[in-house]
């Protein structure tokens, strides 16, 4: 990593942003500045959207071989920058080195997914009353935004952009300001030294500052066809308001306040395990982490007092060494939110029974009981190392209490009664649910969506099939039909 100053790629070429404005980008362990970015404005996004829109028609008309060919080209070099990716993921928003790991790995699976998401890219031959040839074709949608988050960068950017190109699309990928290198300007070098044609990858970044001004552009441009959003509740519905109105196609990925819900015959070891994962894995900074703990009043006791004994365990510490598992908060503002939800349940009469505290950027894993579902550690989501338990008194009050969120990306569900547990998932207003795992769960050929707050559309699969790509009817006829009035004579 060097502190040089990093350029945004419109049309194949580096460049500095036009006023020439740089932002620093922060280590969260130790506030050390690890780079200076192009801070982009909205003439840059008009170039790279312009970029895009004129190597689109190129791009969608090579023979989809062709497009593959690109894509694992881009895995293989994205995966001898290994070590680039790694370093960037721990020092830009302190992801432990573990979790660096898994993201490299899985980044891989996106492109290769999104090479073989060509192939499905299929048509249909429909049934027509009137003898006609009547087929429906699949099309890409265009140009594509995609703008995406901080905690998993560099497979939320992929999980945008890779399956977009795959099916035709031509892109401009803006990061995170929290996460430029590992979620865009490495994807950039990468994109070049694969020889991409010019314009069908193009990199925008930009500082806080600039970022409303050039995410309308984003947005409102009409060269976009298609926004891909991953981020907060707050900035997805401001960006679906505006695209509705605008009548374009967006894939919202937003906030959680997941759950995992223990049942009374739950195996105590293996909710304990998914509960702490679920909670702790990069600080609960994921859209997935569990954010509630909703244990069956009859293994309350027993299930708190392993789960606390299991997050002592943790250590906390500078990401880069192995055994601290548990890293710093990604910056000062999601630092004040967690101190203020947890000291908010504390003056309601919630118990810390284990953390609360913090040094510096580190917070400490936090167990919380005796919470109610008015308080803003419930209500909210809280994107740290935070577990509320709330006991419930039956199978229903549990299901009763996992729906009265707001939010609904992912669940769990802890049972040794696999049919309950299949019982009680139909039950959840909630777009993923894992029987006997954490709510922390992805895989890149799996409609990955969120409801409620929790977003519209989404990403994976046959969802990221759908929101890339357009039909269009199209029919032959034989021997057409008009009424006599209409015909020659
Ligand atoms: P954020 O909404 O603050 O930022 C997300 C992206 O939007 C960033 O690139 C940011 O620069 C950009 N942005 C901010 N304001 C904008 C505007 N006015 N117009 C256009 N773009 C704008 O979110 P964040 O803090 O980066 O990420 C954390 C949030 O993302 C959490 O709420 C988390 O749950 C959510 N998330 C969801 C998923 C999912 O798949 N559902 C995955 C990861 C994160």
């Amino acid at each position: 990593m060097t502190t040089q100053q990093q350029l945004i790629f419109i049309n194949g070429e580096w460049t500095q942003a036009e006023h020439g404005k740089t932002f620093e980008v922060l280590n969260p362990t130790n506030g050390q500045v690890i780079a200076n970015v192009a801070d982009a404005c909205v003439s840059d996004t008009k170039k790279a959207l312009q970029a895009a829109s004129d190597a689109q028609p190129a791009w969608a008309a090579l023979p989809h071989t062709e497009r593959v060919n690109y894509l694992h080209k881009i895995a293989e070099i994205v995966k001898t920058m290994n070590d680039e990716f790694t370093e960037a993921l721990v020092n830009e928003v302190g992801s432990w080195f573990g979790k660096a790991l898994f993201e490299c790995n899985a980044v891989l699976e996106e492109f290769r997914t999104a090479a073989a998401m060509t192939y499905q890219s299929t048509g249909e031959i429909l049934p027509s009353a009137n003898g006609k040839t009547s087929m429906l074709m699949r099309k890409p949608v265009g140009v594509v935004s995609v703008i995406s988050p901080w905690n998993f960068p560099t497979l939320l950017s992929a999980r945008g952009f890779a399956p977009a190109m795959a099916l035709g699309n031509t892109v401009v990928l803006k990061p995170s300001e929290e996460s430029p290198i590992s979620g865009g300007i490495l994807f950039a070098k990468a994109c070049e030294q694969a020889g991409l044609p010019p314009g069908v990858f193009n990199l925008i970044t930009c500082s806080r500052d600039n970022v409303a001004d050039v995410g309308e552009e984003l947005v409102a441009n009409p060269i976009v066809k298609c926004i891909s959003f991953t981020g907060s509740t707050a900035v997805g519905k401001q960006i679906g308001a505006r695209a509705g109105g605008l009548l374009k196609k967006t894939c919202l990925e937003l906030g959680g306040k997941d759950a995992i819900i223990v049942l009374e015959d739950a195996d105590i070891g293996l909710a304990v395990n998914a509960a702490t994962f679920g909670s702790f894995m990069h600080q609960g900074q994921i859209c997935m982490s569990t954010e509630r703990v909703i244990v069956h009043k009859n293994v309350a006791k027993e299930f708190t007092e392993r789960f606390v004994k299991n997050v002592e365990k943790l250590n906390v510490g500078d990401p880069w060494e192995i055994n601290k598992a548990i890293g710093p908060i990604v910056n000062k503002k999601q630092l004040e939110q967690i101190i203020d939800q947890v000291e908010d349940a504390k003056t309601q009469g919630a118990d810390v029974l284990i953390g609360g505290t913090h040094e510096g950027p580190f917070y400490h894993p936090t167990v919380i009981s005796n919470v109610t579902n008015d308080m803003k550690i419930i209500q909210n989501e809280n994107f740290g190392p935070v577990a509320p338990i709330i006991i419930a008194k039956d199978t229903e009050e549990a299901i009763a209490i996992h729906n009265s969120s707001e939010y609904g990306l992912s669940s769990a569900i802890i049972t040794a009664d696999v049919a309950r547990g299949l019982e009680v998932a139909a039950k959840l207003e909630v777009g993923m649910t894992h029987i006997n795992d954490s709510t922390v769960d992805d895989e890149p050929h799996v409609p990955f969506s969120g409801v409620k707050n929790s977003g519209l559309g989404g990403h994976g699969g046959k969802a990221s099939l759908n929101a890339f790509t357009e039909t269009q009817w199209v029919t032959v006829t034989k021997e057409p039909h008009y009424p006599p009035f209409f015909e020659e004579s």
